[in-house]
């Protein structure tokens, strides 16, 4: 496969640059492959990470082949990064060089506006920085992720990480593992509720397993029969085939809480039906087409259709934390950074136990 090099801004031409082997796509149809990106060194606020492994989300593949807009190439998708910091600003203070660090969906924000003050920096009213495919103020470019050697990122946006549990299983939960919890924690989801999630995948796995130690009734609603035996093993209490129509009738108007986290098109009024009276449906899968949803279906029942952006970083940090007291990692199958599209067919067809990362030794 061809090389290429993303250049960093000549107008940032004073700052010294880190070359850094990565994957990334050159375009919409073309493949993941091989390339070499500019990294900063580290300015005083900021830790250079050398990245171990790095989680593959579907955002990734919605991203690298423009399935939602404004997709900027190259693009170097990955934002579940864990790694051992190699190098520390002079302002740094919670990282030494060798500890361990972790790196989810954001790298910056403008941390004055209400929402950075709160917190939820991933609202933040200026605009967020994604790890990939944000606006880069260093580099005049944009962000390039976690499918790379290294990353330098600004300290306030790097969690630390417990070295008790494998790194692996730790990485996904920087994105599905925040992704699922901070809607979970937001409408207070917890004993004596019933709780569907929609959608086995990366999102969905964590969705069952932190629901679960929330200690909410859960059920999987999955439209692959063959995860059911998975789903009971995650802790899920029930099994439901969506396709089943005797199934989904017994389970009509039962749940208090449903997150969704499908990745394809697919009906939101057929699942607010599954809602009780006052339930809330939280959307956190992104498909491609808007959606078409009739009042009705939320006026009946007084339900609540909704969205949840991953979470903020003291909220990310919080959950970290939460999974090491608890024991809580994803179920990962680690692949060698060549395999990368062959990752990301699987990831289509729903065949993902349940999380592919990298493993960034084989890059
Ligand atoms: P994933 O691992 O591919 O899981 C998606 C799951 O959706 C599949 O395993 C499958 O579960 C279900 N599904 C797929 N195609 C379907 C279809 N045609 N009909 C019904 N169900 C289908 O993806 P992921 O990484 O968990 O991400 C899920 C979605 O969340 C993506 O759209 C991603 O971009 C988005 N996301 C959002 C945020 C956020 O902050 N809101 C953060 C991260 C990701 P079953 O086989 O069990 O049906
Ligand atoms: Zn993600
Ligand atoms: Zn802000």
């Amino acid at each position: 496969m061809p090389t290429t090099t993303a250049q960093p801004n000549p107008a940032t031409a004073a700052t010294k640059w880190l070359s850094t082997k990565a994957y990334g796509a050159q375009s919409a149809t073309t493949p993941i492959a091989p390339l070499t990106i500019e990294r900063r060194t580290p300015r005083p606020d900021d830790v250079q990470i050398d990245i171990l492994y790095c989680g593959v989300c579907h955002s990734d593949l919605h991203t690298a082949r423009s399935e939602w807009p404004g997709t900027l190439y190259p693009c170097v998708p990955g934002h579940e990064i864990v790694g051992r910091v190699t190098a520390i600003g002079t302002d740094v203070k919670k990282f030494k060089v060798g500890d361990l660090a972790a790196v989810g969906c954001l790298v910056d924000s403008c941390y004055k506006c209400d929402n950075c003050k709160e917190g939820l920096e991933q609202y933040c009213s200026n605009g967020m920085v994604g790890t990939y495919n944000g606006p880069d103020k260093y580099s005049g470019g944009h962000t390039f992720g976690g499918y790379s050697k290294q990353i330098v990122v600004r300290e306030e946006f790097v969690l630390t990480i417990s070295g008790k549990l494998p790194l692996e299983g730790i990485a996904p939960l920087l994105c599905a593992g925040i992704t699922t919890y901070s809607p979970l924690r937001h409408w207070k989801v917890g004993k004596g509720q019933k709780v569907g999630i929609l959608g086995l995948g990366g999102l969905g796995h964590m969705g069952v397993k932190l629901a679960v130690s929330m200690d909410a009734e859960v059920t999987m609603l999955s439209h692959t029969p063959s995860k059911e035996k998975d789903a009971k093993k995650l802790g899920a209490h029930h099994f439901v085939l969506t396709s089943d129509e005797e199934q989904m009738k017994k389970i009509a108007g039962s749940f208090d809480f449903i997150l969704d986290t499908v990745s394809a098109d697919h009906d939101y009024s057929f699942y607010l039906g599954l809602l009780r009276t006052s339930g809330v449906m939280v959307c956190v899968g992104v498909p491609p087409t808007p959606a078409t949803v009739h009042a009705i279906n939320l006026i009946l029942g007084r339900k609540s259709l909704a969205g949840s952006l991953i979470g903020g970083i003291p909220e990310t940090q919080e959950m970290l934390d939460y999974c090491a007291k608890n024991n809580i990692v994803s179920e990962v199958e680690v692949i060698n950074i060549k395999d990368i599209n062959e990752a990301y067919e699987r990831m289509l067809k729903g065949d993902v136990r349940y999380r592919f990362v990298i493993d960034m030794a084989t890059l």
